[in-house]
């Protein structure tokens, strides 16, 4: 059967391409071999960020209820039930996309699919059967897979990725985690809320070495004092089995250290997952362990026609990178169909990071340190959300907001935020930076009281020098 476009991977890089696809008029199938949504709705967002919603009301429930005049009693953890509700949540998500699939005429193909020289792709399905498809256009959304760091003990029972944690039924009372990157911290947050007993080892001088510095120490200071043991710059040697359950060893400034916990979570990076998608005589460039695209033609690969998107290729690896990739790869595609002039609708420069812990975190664009190395004057805004209304309704009141902007032409350049609501907040920044407006036209807009966004324009304020409800601070000349 020939189509125009093959997407292989129904993650949220394959899917919103197949999507997108679909309502630009092209006929297009999706080939998934485990269920549609990918890491992200199956083993990765979703279900993470379900169990720590569940893990910060319990936590609320405990140390906040009282605060506002509520006596609970009694209040009980039943871990099985949160994994429950976490597996509704993602089946009922997956059940939408399967019906966006079904509703937008995409045919699902189910199945693993393997690229061959001839640009058709074979697909063998659960019982074994081939069958080959051709397509004018195929993309490669095929996702990653958690990496495991090469340490003896790796493989004993109990050293699990996130794919095993979102599997367990059962609430582990200590726990050790390898690596202080986004999954680390946000296990890290979802476990000791829970009551367990955490351990982070991170090899790198601090927890969330690519965010803003102040996040990295503030969350560092927050994760100890609930509890969580946090050791930097230390280097996993390897895992063992002792008799109540497994045993770390590690190595800090130069010393030896060991952590014991019931379980070991290896949250140490994520590898592409390209197994079988290859066969034999067909060759496409690597860049590295991912596949190497050119992204003035949309993410081609070096054989044409196929393209790839997402965690397979080099670049920041997000869900919502990937469903963007995804998008401006149709649009390509069906204007090359079309004979029609590219004229993308997304910009896929400016991507946002946001961790789920508590207090959130969010950043976009570039911090003060990466427009001091880059040269680039700023000037920078800053509001500490203890003074934020509604922060302090909520017992929120943790946290701040930091805005960077061009010193000269006044365009917002980047924030940072940890602050309640700071993931959905940061999307004001997402939108001022991919339109180029400047802070003065970020300040035009009235935003509601009382709001966690009212930070914004205080941070906003204050790069202006022109903060109404600050003490105004002196500004170096
Ligand atoms: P990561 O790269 O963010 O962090 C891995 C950490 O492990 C790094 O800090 C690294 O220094 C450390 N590490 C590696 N080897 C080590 C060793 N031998 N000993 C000690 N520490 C070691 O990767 P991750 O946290 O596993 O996340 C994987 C991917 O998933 C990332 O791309 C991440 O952005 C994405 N993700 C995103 C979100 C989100 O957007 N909220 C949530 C979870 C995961």
């Amino acid at each position: 059967m020939n189509f125009d476009l093959i997407v292989i991977g129904a993650g949220p890089g394959g899917y919103v391409a197949a999507i997108k696809g679909a309502k630009l008029g092209l006929k297009v199938a999706v080939i998934e071999n485990i269920r549609a949504g990918g890491t992200c709705l199956n083993r990765g967002c979703i279900p993470a960020k379900a169990m720590i919603h569940a893990s910060q009301l319990y936590k609320e429930m405990h140390e906040e209820a009282g605060l506002v005049g509520l006596a609970a009693n009694n209040i009980r953890l039943d871990y099985s039930k949160i994994v429950d509700y976490k597996q509704e949540t993602s089946d009922e998500l997956v059940k939408g996309v399967e019906a966006l699939l079904e509703g937008n005429g995409i045919q699902r193909i189910d199945g693993k699919g393997k690229l061959r020289s001839d640009k058709s792709v074979a697909v063998v399905d659960a019982e074994g059967n081939e069958t080959v498809y051709t397509a004018d256009s195929i993309i490669l959304a095929t996702g990653s897979v958690p990496a495991l760091i090469p340490v003896p003990g790796i493989d004993l029972p109990g050293v699990l990725t996130s794919d095993g944690v979102f599997q367990m039924t059962d609430l582990p009372q200590k726990i050790v985690i390898i690596g202080g990157g986004v999954i680390g911290v946000e296990f890290a947050t979802l476990f000791s809320n829970l009551g367990a007993q955490v351990t982070i080892v991170e090899a790198l001088p601090r927890i969330l070495q690519n965010m803003d510095k102040e996040i990295s120490q503030n969350l560092k200071m927050i994760l100890k004092k609930s509890g969580v043991d946090i050791h930097t710059g230390a280097m996993v040697k390897g895992i063992s089995q002792t008799d109540g359950g497994l045993c770390v060893a590690f190595e800090e400034k130069e010393k030896p250290f060991t952590a014991e916990g019931d379980i070991v979570i290896c949250a140490a990076g994520r590898k592409p997952y390209m197994d079988g998608l290859f066969d034999e005589g067909v060759e496409i460039a690597m860049k590295g362990k991912e596949i190497d695209t050119d992204e003035t033609k949309a993410f081609e690969t070096s054989h044409k026609g196929v393209y790839a998107i997402g965690d397979v290729v080099p670049g920041i690896k997000l869900a919502h990178a990937a469903s963007a990739q995804g998008i401006y790869c149709a649009e390509y595609i069906a204007a090359l169909k079309d004979g029609a002039a590219f004229d993308p609708s997304i910009d896929l420069s400016v991507i946002p990071a946001c961790v789920y812990t508590d207090p959130e975190i969010a950043q976009v664009g570039l911090t003060e340190a990466d427009a001091k190395d880059q040269g680039i004057p700023v000037k920078t805004g800053k509001f500490i959300m203890s003074a934020n209304g509604k922060s302090l309704i909520t017992h929120e009141e943790r946290g701040f907001i930091k805005v960077v902007v061009h010193e000269e032409t006044d365009q917002i350049l980047g924030a940072q935020m940890m602050c309640a609501r700071a993931t959905d907040m940061i999307s004001e920044f997402v939108t001022a930076i991919s339109n180029g407006l400047t802070a003065a036209q970020m300040l035009r807009s009235i935003r509601p009281h009382p709001t966690y966004n009212e930070g914004i324009t205080e941070a906003l304020e204050d790069a202006a020098g022109e903060s109404l409800h600050t003490v105004p601070r002196r500004r170096k000349k």
